[in-house]
């Protein structure tokens, strides 16, 4: 049987580097794409055989289309395309400037968009799926978040989009929007405050995994979900059921 390929974006650590586990573990090859060319050599290791790796920047229109020429030069086809590569900058309003603000569409909603355009001829010829990384700061607004909130909503308005447009080629799209984990992304912007704010606010009472997440961003992509499309999914301990408030 033909071995089906995943691109994963952001793949060289957290929830990516997780994700393009699981799809190793599930049977598929995976094009690991991360700009940190580093941190990328570094999973290389952890993934082994099955992957490859692409050094790219998502917010580059030349960078990912070059990448997605890169992938299909090497495995000659892309079943999934997961949107994951993400950045997060907290600050008041009055304080993201513009340059902040841009910094964080240029990943979160240009790299979507872009990676998805240049992916799409792929997709058509295997019928594939594209997965987007929202975030539940994309469902619900709390303070500090006004561009990493407002860029991952647009992700999940995007990923309706695409479902729309999309359908009549067989390709899929899903958003799935973690909540809390403790990544290196998570990490650098949730002070104690948030961390204890999110113990309490979320039904289970505690940060996710990165392989929770993984698991359901695999499941969408897999035949197993082949007639779900438009689908906005979190994975977040029940944050999203509740109307608790965070700092
Ligand atoms: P992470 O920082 O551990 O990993 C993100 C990866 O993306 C890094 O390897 C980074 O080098 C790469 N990346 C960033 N910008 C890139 C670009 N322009 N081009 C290519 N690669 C780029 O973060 P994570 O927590 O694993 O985040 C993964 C996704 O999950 C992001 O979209 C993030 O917004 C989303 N998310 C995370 C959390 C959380 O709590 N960790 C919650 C909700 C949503």
């Amino acid at each position: 049987m033909t071995q089906r390929v995943a691109l994963v974006t952001g793949a060289a650590r957290g929830i990516g580097l997780a994700t393009a586990q699981l799809f190793l573990e599930e049977g598929w090859l995976v094009a690991a794409l991360d700009r940190d060319a580093d941190e990328l050599t570094k999973a290389g290791q952890t993934l082994g055989q099955g992957a490859s790796l692409f050094t790219a920047d998502v917010s580059d229109p030349h960078s990912g289309a070059g990448a997605i020429a890169d992938v299909l030069a090497k495995f000659g086809r892309i079943d999934a395309l997961v949107n994951n590569a993400g950045v997060a900058d907290f600050g008041p309003i009055e304080e993201t400037d513009f340059a902040r603000w841009r910094a964080v569409m240029a990943t979160n909603l240009d790299g979507v968009f872009l990676m998805s355009q240049a992916a799409i001829p792929a997709l058509k010829e295997t019928r594939g799926a594209i997965l987007n990384i929202a975030s539940i700061s994309g469902l619900r607004a709390s303070t500090l978040r006004v561009a990493y909130g407002t860029s991952k909503a647009a992700v999940i308005q995007l990923t309706k989009q695409q479902a729309a447009e999309l359908g009549e080629y067989g390709i899929r799209a899903n958003c799935v929007c973690p909540g809390p984990v403790r990544t290196k992304l998570a990490m650098a912007v949730h002070t104690q405050d948030i961390i204890d704010a999110y113990h309490d606010a979320i039904p289970l009472n505690r940060y996710g995994t990165e392989r929770e997440i993984a698991e359901v961003i695999v499941f969408l992509c897999s035949e197993r979900a082949s007639y779900v499309t438009g689908q906005i999914v979190a994975s977040d301990g029940g944050f999203d059921s509740t109307g608790v408030g965070l700092p």
